[in-house]
């Protein structure tokens, strides 16, 4: 065999070129206190805020406090079997979930772990729970309706695609109700809903998913779960996580809803979590930045531009109040924060008026632009004359003399508030909600009696679905209430009347 010295001399030095040091270097520190699920470990000098660290025995925690010589962190699991001395090793990451089509369906924790015994997901790839929000250039206005299929929300406070709508009202008062009625009222929208639980009982969070399931809305739903039985730090990821899942599908293109139940529970979860890091104090004893949790998670909730796909998230978050009482820290924080909000009372709750909106005082600010024509039609009346009825009921408590035209608009709102009670797990579409809000608007129901009209709406509907078949397909392809539309609705709305009266 011939050799050639300057053939070995080139690949040596083709060799050495292309050497590259493998070594891996691991940024690690030890652990000098730990207790209450938060560690403080000296020597990770180039560690990030929000980075994962590794701890012993495959546990993770999260660092938060970046002080001179130390960082606190929270841990992400049992803190049994760590002790002071114990190597923690950087990861160079910042919190993760699994994000893709496999997470649709399941039942996942804050950190993307499947919690529904169906194995495991496989899905498209990681994202990061913090990511800045979408910028003012990469988004579009709210211009397109996200029904509730709840009459008294979509014809008096509209939602759109890609806005922050607050639900606010005191303990059991049908918040959740809402949410949960308008992923069901999703089903064939091509909407994908999340559904975030934070700081609930299992039991609920079981019995929702239960529901979901037998409504056939879980095709189309992902619930991420951190119960009351979950640290702190989970309880406070949990939204970010559910978070940046939804954001993979929006920047797909597609249409996004979710719900956060609830950030008073959030803001609780990380007040725990801030006194345990020793962070000050202030307001309510909430930490200083409390404010900022929320706005940089609701911030990510947008519609985004046709260049960008045009996808949207639309966010739901919830807030417990205490005895009505919107001025509290946490509330006015979230109020300030989102595009309107729906209250919700007690007094009407109980009352029997479910959902209890009260349409007084709840608004949406940007979802006048995102309803259809016909909606807008029927709805522009309907506030003005509950407000209207409002005044004259609490006035006419006094009196029993009353004229003719003051009962007439007595009658007329005791009617209206009737016409917008609705059951729960019974979201309405909305040509049908169109169709009824007429018949109430326009005085076609003063002779029907208020305890008959919930059977009135019921059949009504089936009566023009088998009489005036093209009535609600007109509606549907226009969004318009025509001229020629509102003579056939009345032609039915009489000819009905005909049967029901009888
Ligand atoms: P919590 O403060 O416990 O989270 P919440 O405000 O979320 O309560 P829900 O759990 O949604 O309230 O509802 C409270 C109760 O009211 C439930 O039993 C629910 O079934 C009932 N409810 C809610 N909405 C309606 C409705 N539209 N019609 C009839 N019942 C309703
Ligand atoms: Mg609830």
């Amino acid at each position: 065999m011939n050799i050639k010295p300057e053939e070995i001399t080139s690949i040596i030095k083709s060799e050495i070129e292309k050497y590259e040091k493998q070594i891996k270097t691991v940024d690690s520190g030890t652990i000098i206190q730990v207790g209450d699920g938060v560690a403080r470990v000296y020597g990770l000098d180039e560690c990030m805020g929000g980075e994962l660290l590794e701890f012993p025995n495959n546990i993770y925690g999260m660092a938060l406090n970046l002080e001179q010589d130390n960082v606190g962190c929270v841990l992400l699991g049992s803190e049994k079997g760590i002790k002071e001395g114990d190597v923690v090793k950087r990861t160079g990451k910042i919190v993760e979930v699994p994000v893709g089509d496999a997470v649709i369906g399941r039942v996942v924790n804050a950190l993307g772990m499947p919690i529904d015994g169906k194995g495991p997901i496989n899905n498209d790839g990681y994202r990061p729970i913090e990511v800045p929000a979408p910028s003012i250039i990469d988004r579009s206005s709210v211009n397109q309706p996200l029904q509730t299929g709840i009459k008294a929300i979509d014809s008096m406070i509209p939602i759109g695609r890609g806005q922050r709508e607050l639900i606010i009202g005191d303990r059991q008062t049908g918040k959740t109700a809402i949410g949960i009625d308008t992923i069901i009222n999703q089903k064939g929208k091509d909407v994908i809903c999340i559904y975030v639980a934070i700081g609930q009982k299992q039991s609920t969070v079981a019995h929702i998913y239960n529901t979901l399931t037998e409504m056939g809305a879980m095709d189309y739903t992902t619930i991420v779960a951190a119960t009351a039985a979950d640290t702190a730090p989970l309880q406070y990821m949990a939204p970010y996580a559910g978070c940046s899942m939804g954001e993979y599908f929006m920047h797909k293109g597609k249409d996004v809803l979710i719900i956060y139940d609830d950030l008073s529970k959030h803001a609780v979860a990380y007040r725990t979590m801030s006194l345990l890091l020793r962070r000050p104090p202030g307001r309510e004893a909430y930490p200083g930045d409390v404010f900022y949790i929320h706005s940089r998670l609701l911030e990510r909730a947008a519609k985004l531009s046709a260049e960008n796909g045009g996808g949207s998230l639309t966010a739901l978050p919830i807030v417990e109040t205490l005895a009505g009482d919107v001025t509290a820290y946490i509330p006015t924080n979230v109020i300030s924060i989102t595009d309107g909000q729906i209250f919700l009372e007690s007094e009407l709750f109980n009352a029997g008026q479910r959902p209890a909106v009260n349409a007084g005082i709840s608004v949406s600010r940007v979802g006048g632009n995102a309803q259809i024509k016909a909606m807008k039609q029927v709805s522009g009346t309907l506030r003005l004359e509950l407000a209207q009825y409002r005044e004259l009921a609490a006035f006419a408590q006094f009196g029993s003399d009353l004229d003719k035209d003051t009962q007439r608009r007595l009658e007329k709102g005791k009617r209206l508030i009737e016409i917008l009670k609705q059951d729960q797990y019974s979201p309405m579409n909305v040509e049908s909600q169109v169709i009824i809000l007429y018949a109430a608007v326009n005085d076609f129901l003063s002779d029907v009696k208020v305890n008959d009209l919930k059977k009135f709406q019921v059949e009504f509907l089936e009566y023009v679905d088998t009489h005036h078949r093209d009535l609600r397909k007109n509606l549907q392809e226009g969004k318009t209430l025509t001229d020629e539309i509102k003579a056939s609705l009345e032609e039915a709305l009489v000819e009905f009347k005909k049967i029901f009266l009888i």
